[in-house]
Order: structure tokens, then sequence, then C-alpha cells
């Protein structure tokens, strides 16, 4: 069923055969993409054909990579709840406030979705071992997957990452290296296994597919509204995979002929501890430089450099959005008001998107009946220690 066609690169357009392994782009070093024959696609991915399929993110599978769905692994991800918070929009000052909460997903954060896809593929095209550097919630989702087919996964920390990250990723199988230094120096791990023991990385951008697993929710909310675009999107942004995964789905599904050409105010926020993006978006930068010294409590957020930088820009600009920076201290305020007013237990990142809901209202960036989706990322269950 997947239509998948070929593998282009994001920054010199350079082509690739999709029935072998990639990385990034041989020539330039940048992210690859994953293009379909969206035509061919159109005659079965349907408003109507959707409707009847069961939920999860598999359903979308002309636009995913797997080409024989004995390979599509299944942990129960996506298909997460689309939620109009009526409570947690009145204390916002918006009342078309919805959350789509991704902390159902298998390892309680979206990172699901991705490695669902990348490890999924990867072992369709046989790699025999995994391996990640990862500080959080990553690691925890790739070793669920490669647990799941019995691939042997190795995961690189940072040895001051809180215990339940690394605990989850050695109860599910994975052999967890924790390092004395940051988490640059884990990716240098990794390459060394790569080199040394044919390891795969799957590094955020750094392959092909975790993309396109996180662009799914795109597909997944913009159903749920109805075939209704929202006016704005807000994302905690870190590697930005989420965020220009969405921007790809839609231009996608306009091709598919499932929207038209509307698309949301893409809104990324940061942590004031690490906001490269936001700095690059003020400066008018196409690229982001390396922010020295990241520091904040939302560890999916802490990422310095980001290889796909002019990728997370372009989107923000193209769509007519912005970028923020908030403090931790606003976070953990914002996910106990999400908590008491809605229910869910958001880790910081999450909660981040409502703090900049109000910034960007206070700012008149936003208007009070404006309808504004937060992605709520990941549970808090494995960041309690923040709250003691
Ligand atoms: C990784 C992560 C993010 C950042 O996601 P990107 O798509 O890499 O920008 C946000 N929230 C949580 C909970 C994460 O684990």
């Amino acid at each position: 069923m997947a239509m998948l066609t070929h593998l282009e690169c994001s920054a010199c357009g350079a082509t690739y055969d999709p029935e072998r392994l990639h990385t990034v782009c041989p020539a330039c070093g940048k992210p690859l993409l994953a293009r379909y024959d969206l035509a061919g696609a159109a005659r079965t991915l349907t408003r109507a054909s959707l409707a009847q399929r069961p939920p999860g993110l598999w359903r979308y599978s002309e636009v995913l990579p797997v080409r024989n769905p004995d390979y599509a692994i299944s942990l129960g991800e996506g298909g997460t709840p689309l939620r109009h918070t009526h409570r947690l929009g009145e204390a916002l000052g918006m009342p078309n406030t919805y959350v789509k909460d991704e902390t159902l997903n298998p390892t309680g954060s979206f990172k699901a979705r991705g490695l669902c896809v990348a490890v999924s593929r990867a072992w369709e095209l046989g790699a025999r071992e995994l391996a990640i550097p990862s500080a959080g919630n990553a690691a925890g989702a790739m070793s669920a997957y490669a647990a799941a087919v019995g691939l042997p996964a190795h995961v690189f920390m940072p040895d001051d990452t809180p215990a339940p990250f690394s605990v989850e990723c050695r109860t599910l199988g994975a052999n967890v290296t924790l390092i004395d230094g940051l988490i640059t120096d884990c990716g240098a791990r990794v390459r060394q296994g790569v080199e040394a023991h044919g390891w795969f990385a799957v590094s955020t951008l750094k392959e092909p597919y975790r993309l396109e697993g996180k662009k799914t929710m795109g597909y997944e909310f913009v159903e749920q509204l109805g075939w209704r675009m929202p006016d704005v999107i807000i994302y905690p942004t870190g590697g930005g995979t989420g965020l220009v995964g969405m921007w790809k789905a839609f231009a996608e599904m306009e091709a598919l002929g499932l929207i038209g050409s509307e698309r949301p105010r893409m809104v990324s926020v940061q942590s004031e501890g690490c906001a490269p993006i936001v700095r690059a978006f003020q400066e008018g930068s196409e690229h982001a430089a390396m922010w020295q010294g990241a520091a904040t409590v939302a560890s999916g957020l802490r990422v310095p450099a980001a290889i796909g930088d002019f990728l997370i820009l372009q989107a923000l600009r193209q769509s007519g959005g912005t970028a923020i920076a908030v403090s931790d201290a606003e976070m953990m305020h914002y996910a106990d008001l999400l908590g008491a007013t809605t229910g869910v237990f958001s880790s910081p990142e999450g909660a981040a998107c409502l703090a900049a809901q109000k910034h960007l209202l206070a700012e008149g960036w936003l208007q009070p009946e404006e309808l504004v989706v937060d992605f709520i990322t990941g549970s808090g269950l494995k960041y309690a220690h923040l709250w003691q």
C-alpha cells in the first residue's frame, strides 16, 4: 500500500533510492525527506475511506514508508484524543482552546509515533541493531519498538538523566550506557558503534522516517476537527520533527485533496534556557546558531543545535507564525493549571504551549475567539521529580 517513490534532500534536492537504509544526505549532510506518489495515494486515501479505518498511525499507510504490513510494528500509537478544553480555555481567556493529548502514546510521549515508523522501516530494510543518543523520551520509545520485534537496542544518555528515563529503557531490554558528558558526547559514542558494529542510528532528522511518524499528528488532528484548519498550532520545539512533519503533512494533504490551501499559523515555543530557534526567528536568520549553556527542566527542549533548523524556520515564516520563549517556572505553573482543569498530567514541554498562548494573547498576536491547538507532547510521570 505504501506509495513511497524516493527520498529527496531537503536542502540540495538530490534524490535517493528509498529501498536502502539512509541517514542524512550523503552530498550535503542535511535531512532527507520521503516522497510519495500522492496522485496514486489519493485513489484510496480519502476522507470517506479514512472514516472506515481503525484509529492509530498505520491508517495512513499509503503515505508511510513501510511496504510490507508484516513489518508495521504497533504498540497502540496514535489515535490520541483532541479535546476541546472548556475550563482551561476559560482560564486562559480563549474559549476555543484544544489540546492534542499525546501523553497517551506508548511510553508516554509523541516520540512513539516517530520511532514506531523509523524502527519498523529500519527493520524492514534489514537493520540488525539500533542505537540512539537521547536524554529523554526518544530513548524509551526506541527501546519499546526494538523490544517488540527483538532488535538489540543501544541507548547512550548523559549520566545526569533522571532515573525514570534510564530505568524505562533498561526494563524494555535496551543496553543503556550513561556517559559523563553532554548529549553531543553521547552522539559521538553512537557514531563509534555505527562504525565498529554496523549499528543503525535513529537520531532525530538524521534518518528520514521519524519525521514520517510524527507527521501523522497533522493528518489526525485535522480530521478530528472535522477537516477544518485551526487558526494556530502551538508546538514545543526541540529538534522540530513534529513541527516540520506537520507542515509536510499539510502539503501532502492538499495534494491528496483532503484539504485546501488553508494553513494554521505555526508557533514554536522553547525554554528561555535554550531558545536557538526563537533567537534565529527574531533575527531573521535562515539558520539557528548553537545555543551556549543550554539549561531547562524540559529535557525535550534542550536541543542547542537542530539539524532541521532551516526547515523549522521556513515553516514558521511561510505560515505567518512566530517563535516565543517561556521560563521553566511558567511551564511548571501551566502544567498544574492543565492538570487541574483537564485531567491531563503533562511534562513541562507540553505545558510550555499554554504559557506561550497566554503571552501571545496578552501581546495581541492571538485574538480571544481564535481556535488554537496546543500539543501536549508527553506525560509528566517521568518528570515527577520536578514537583518534589
Ligand atoms: C522530544 C520532545 C519534544 C520536542 O520534539 P521535537 O519534535 O524534537 O521538536 C517536546 N516534548 C517532549 C515531551 C519531547 O519528548
